[in-house]
C-alpha cells in the first residue's frame, strides 16, 4: 500500500454528516440577504499581494505573519485571500460599479490565514461577508447589525452579545496614535519585540497584542473614545439611537479596535461565551477611506464578516437542529432484467415528482443485502423490482419504518402511489410547481 498523504494543518474536511449545519447556515443567510435586498458578488480566491498589504495594513498580524503568499511563474507575488473586503472593493473599482452608484453586497467562501490552529481557529476558514458601498450614514451601520441579529434569531442561537465602539476619523485616530505612541514609548522597556516594532509603525496595533505580559499596560492605556471628533461622536450617537429604537442590546467597548487598519468610525463584534477563547463570531466596521486608498473615488462603506466555522460549532454546541435529508424511497432490484430497468424507473419517478429523494441500490447483491442498505439509508419505503413484479408490470412497495402491508403498484400509477404514501404534492401539483420555479 502507498503512504497516506496527510491533510494540511488547520485545513478541515467537512464530512457529509456535518454538512447539514453548513446548509442550514447558508440557507438562512441567503434568505436574510434576499429579505434586505443585498446581492451576491463572487470574487477570486487569489489576488495580488499588494492589494492586501495596502488594504489591511503593513503592521497588522495578518499581513506581517499570516498570509499564504507565493510568487507565480512570472515572479508576481500572489496571496490567497485572508478576508473578502479588499477583494470586493477591488472588484467594485475595477468593474466600474461605483460611478454614482451604491451597492449592498454579500459573498460566502473560504479565507486563508496561517494562524496557529486550535478549536475555532483554522488556516482555511469560511466567512459570510457583507459590504455596503456608497453609504455614509449611521442608518446602514444599524441595518448591518440588525441583519446579523436576525441571522442569530433565525438560527436559534442565543448566548451572543454585541460590542460596539467608534474609532473616529483617520485624523482623530492620527491624534490618538500620537497619544498612544507617547504612552507606550514611556514604557518601552516592558514591550515585547513585536510591540516595539509597532511603536514606530502603528502603535494602535499594540492594543491587539495577545501577549499576557502586556495586558496590564494595555488596559491602562489612554482611550480612543476621549480623542473622538464631534462628527464621529454624532455618527456613533445616531447608530446607538437606532439600535436602541430597534431593541438591540449592546455594550460599548472602548478597547475594541479590530485587527485591520482600514476601519474608521463604527466597529463592532458579536461574541459568545460558549466557545472558549475563540469567542468572536461576527466582526465588522466602517472603512470610509479604503475605496480611495485602493485607487477609487472617495466612497464611504461598511461591512462585516461572520465566521461560519465558529457559528457551525456554536450551533452544534447549543443543540441547534439541522435536519438530515435521507432518501424517502430506496429502489431494490433483484435479477438482471430488474437491474437493467431500475435506473430508468427512478428517472421517471424523479421526472414526475421533483420533490422526491429516491436512491437506487447500486452494485446488486442479494435481496437481504439490498434491504439492509435500504434500511441504513433512512428511507421510508423500498420500491422493489424482481422478476415476478416485472412480469406483472408492477413494483412492490414495502414500508421500512413501520409494520404496514407491502402493496403492489402498477408502473403507470407509481408516481401517484408514492405521492400518496410519502405525503408529497401530487403529480400535477408537482409539475405546476416546477413550471413556476424553472419556466
Ligand atoms: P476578521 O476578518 O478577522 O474581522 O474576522 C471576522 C470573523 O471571522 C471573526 O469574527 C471570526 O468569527 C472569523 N475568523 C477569523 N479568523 C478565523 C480563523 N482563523 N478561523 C476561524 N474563524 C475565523
Amino acid at each position: 500500500m502507498s503512504e497516506i498523504i496527510e491533510p494540511l494543518r488547520g485545513m478541515n474536511d467537512v464530512l457529509p454528516d456535518e454538512a447539514r449545519w453548513w446548509h442550514r447556515l447558508e440557507r438562512v443567510v441567503r434568505e436574510v440577504f434576499a429579505a434586505y435586498g443585498y446581492r451576491e458578488i463572487r470574487v477570486p480566491l487569489l489576488e495580488r499581494t499588494a492589494l492586501f498589504k495596502r488594504a489591511i495594513g503593513e503592521y497588522t498580524d495578518i499581513v506581517e505573519k499570516e498570509m499564504f503568499s507565493f510568487d507565480d511563474r512570472d515572479g508576481a507575488s500572489l496571496t490567497l485571500r485572508p478576508e473578502a473586503t479588499a477583494s470586493i472593493v477591488r472588484a467594485a473599482i475595477t468593474n466600474g460599479l461605483l460611478h454614482n452608484q451604491r451597492h449592498r453586497l454579500f459573498t460566502l467562501g473560504p479565507m486563508f490565514r496561517g494562524e496557529r490552529p486550535q478549536k475555532g481557529r483554522y488556516r482555511q476558514f469560511h466567512q459570510v461577508d457583507v459590504e455596503a458601498l456608497g453609504y455614509g450614514g449611521p442608518d446602514v451601520d444599524a441595518e448591518l447589525i440588525l441583519m446579523s441579529a436576525r441571522i442569530w434569531r433565525l438560527l436559534g442561537i442565543g448566548r451572543v452579545s454585541l460590542e460596539l465602539n467608534s474609532l473616529g476619523t483617520p485624523e482623530a485616530r492620527a491624534g490618538y496614535r500620537e497619544v498612544l505612541r507617547g504612552y507606550f514609548a514611556a514604557h518601552e522597556s516592558t514591550l515585547d519585540a513585536d510591540s516595539r516594532r509597532r511603536l514606530g509603525g502603528n502603535p494602535l496595533r499594540i492594543l491587539d497584542s495577545k501577549n499576557p505580559d502586556l495586558a496590564g499596560l494595555i488596559a491602562a492605556a489612554p482611550l480612543l473614545t476621549d480623542s473622538l471628533d464631534p462628527a464621529s461622536r454624532e455618527h456613533f450617537d445616531g447608530l446607538r439611537a437606532r439600535l436602541d429604537a430597534a431593541g438591540v442590546a449592546y455594550t460599548v467597548n472602548p478597547r475594541l479596535v479590530r485587527g485591520l487598519d482600514y476601519y474608521s468610525r463604527t466597529v463592532f463584534e458579536w461574541v459568545t461565551d460558549a466557545l472558549g477563547s475563540q469567542n468572536a463570531l461576527c466582526s465588522g466596521g466602517r472603512y470610509d477611506g479604503l475605496v480611495e486608498q485602493l485607487g477609487g473615488e472617495p466612497t464611504p462603506a461598511i461591512g462585516w464578516a461572520l465566521g461560519m466555522d465558529r457559528v457551525v460549532l456554536l450551533m452544534q454546541e447549543l443543540g441547534t437542529p439541522a435536519p438530515a435529508e435521507p432518501p424517502q424511497a430506496y429502489v431494490v432490484l433483484a435479477g438482471a432484467a430488474a437491474a437493467a430497468r431500475g435506473l430508468g424507473l427512478a428517472e421517471q419517478l424523479r421526472d414526475a415528482l421533483p420533490w422526491l429523494r429516491i436512491e437506487t441500490d447500486l452494485g446488486g447483491g442479494s435481496f437481504k443485502a439490498q434491504f439492509r442498505r435500504a434500511d441504513r439509508s433512512g428511507a421510508l419505503i423500498a420500491v422493489v423490482l424482481g422478476e415476478d413484479e416485472l412480469a406483472r408490470d408492477v413494483a412492490a412497495i414495502k414500508p421500512l419504518r413501520h409494520d404496514g402491508e407491502q402493496l403492489d403498484c402498477p408502473f403507470a400509477d407509481l408516481p401517484a402511489c408514492l405521492a400518496r404514501l410519502l405525503g408529497g404534492p401530487s403529480v400535477d401539483a408537482a409539475a405546476a410547481a416546477r413550471q413556476d420555479r424553472d419556466p
